[in-house]
């Protein structure tokens, strides 16, 4: 479907940071065909569809770079506990009871929350994610997903056969929306030998990996009694960073392993509102940037947020560290909405596809009314959307040149349907 999108004000998030007033965008077979502020540029453009973005702004889609999408189901349980008590005394327990079927609902509720609030891309991991690539596909969401390669609790890697017919079946499917890593849960999840063993698997089949990565001082504290090296340290000498690497958290890095992580070109994922929350610490983002890391943003599951609201993890990133360094020119907006858009794209393997509006870029872009009284004047844009703005300002969603969200009723998902499923789910399971 070829879609115009006419009187748009964009924030293109490209490398020259343009901001278009009253533009014209065309989308043609899923890619963005022109952006012109001219009427001339459409003259040989034959729309299916017109959208009148008058008193809206035109955005890239956000990209949720580390979520847990199906822990929907455990959103508001066990809460104001430290990470250790939270994941093995709470969360697990009550994961072991989820079915594939539980998954599916609990993912697709994520999915439902992710667009309805201007999420067009995320990194999952989580159980069974056969049915989340199912959900992926059916929403028309786009995705990197990841699969372990551990035997259930065992750590030996006899799964490692299922991780090769997940990529092959799932890797680039639907149009490519659906891109698949490798899951390495962590390095107090694995041990030396599985380690080896990811980093192989995700070698022979050249794609990357997904990790939790220096979230709590615990477990930097545990590596180095487990290891003698921290888990950057540990990482590198197995070959884990010797692959495309998300690494969510990276909360406590000495020089040394930001080093490391620097010279690898591992992408780091901040996740404020769950570190904040399990009080883990607060990443030093800004000195990562310096060092010219590539950090992008994540919302994290919903048990440890308690939502996934890419709009609130903008705020916090361009909050926190002002405050924490006493320096209100850390972390500027534009900077923020980098991290949740290019950045993001970068770290899950998707740079240079989508991120920024640009042409001949794929057309994964939201639209947000302005027309609020919180918004009013919007004077600075990039501002207002990081500032200002609500989630529940997302007004259209297009995904892949699909519109998936219009006036905020969602296309592609039956939301009350989801909403009872996951209700009835979680009465069951964490009774
Ligand atoms: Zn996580």
């Amino acid at each position: 479907m070829n879609i115009l999108i006419k009187n748009a004000d964009i924030i293109t998030c490209n490398a020259s940071d343009d901001v278009l007033q009253g533009a014209f965008l065309g989308i043609k077979d899923g890619y963005i065909d022109f952006i012109d502020t001219k009427e001339d540029a459409l003259k040989d453009f034959k729309a299916d569809r017109i959208i009148d973005a008058k008193g809206k702004l035109v955005m890239p889609g956000l990209v949720n770079a580390h979520t847990h999408s199906g822990m929907t189901i455990l959103r508001n349980f066990a809460n104001d506990l430290a990470l250790e008590d939270w994941l093995f005394g709470n969360v697990l327990p009550v994961e072991e009871k989820l079915t594939p079927e539980d998954i599916y609902w609990g993912t697709l509720l994520g999915i439902a929350e992710m667009i309805k609030s201007g999420t067009t891309t995320f990194a999952d991991m989580y159980l069974h994610m056969e049915e989340v690539a199912r959900a992926v596909s059916e929403t028309g969401i786009r995705a990197n997903l990841c699969r372990s390669p551990l035997k259930d609790s065992d750590k030996s890697v006899e799964d490692a056969v299922r991780c090769f017919e997940y990529f092959k079946k799932w890797d680039n499917s639907f149009n490519g929306r659906i891109k698949v890593y490798i899951e390495v849960h962590s390095v107090y999840l694995f041990d030396e030998p599985s380690l080896r063993m990811s980093a192989e698997v995700a070698k022979e089949i050249n794609t990357g990996i997904h990790i939790h990565m220096q979230e709590t001082l615990k477990e930097c504290e545990d590596s180095n009694k487990k290891y003698g090296m921290s888990p950057a340290e540990i990482c590198c000498k197995t070959g884990i960073f010797d692959v495309p690497v998300i690494a969510a958290h990276c909360v406590h890095l000495s020089d040394g392993d930001m080093g490391i992580i620097r010279d690898k070109g591992v992408n780091v994922i901040h996740n404020p509102t769950s570190n904040l929350k399990l009080g883990s610490g607060i990443a030093k983002v800004d000195d990562m940037l310096k060092n010219g890391i590539n950090v992008a943003l994540g919302t994290d599951g919903a048990a440890s947020n308690n939502n996934l609201n890419m709009f609130e993890e903008m705020h916090l990133a361009a909050l926190i560290h002002k405050g924490v360094h006493m320096d209100p020119t850390l972390i500027g907006a534009s900077c923020a909405l980098k991290m949740a858009t290019v950045n993001g794209a970068k770290a899950l393997g998707f740079g240079g596809e989508i991120g920024e509006i640009s042409k001949g870029m794929k057309a994964d872009l939201i639209l947000i009314d302005m027309d609020k009284t919180h918004l009013c004047p919007v004077n600075d844009p990039v501002s207002a959307v990081v500032y200002s703005a609500q989630s529940s300002d997302v007004d259209t969603v297009i995904i892949d040149g699909n519109i998936v969200m219009e006036n905020r009723e969602l296309k592609t998902i039956d939301e009350e349907k989801v909403k009872f499923n996951v209700k009835e789910i979680a009465k069951r399971v964490l009774r």
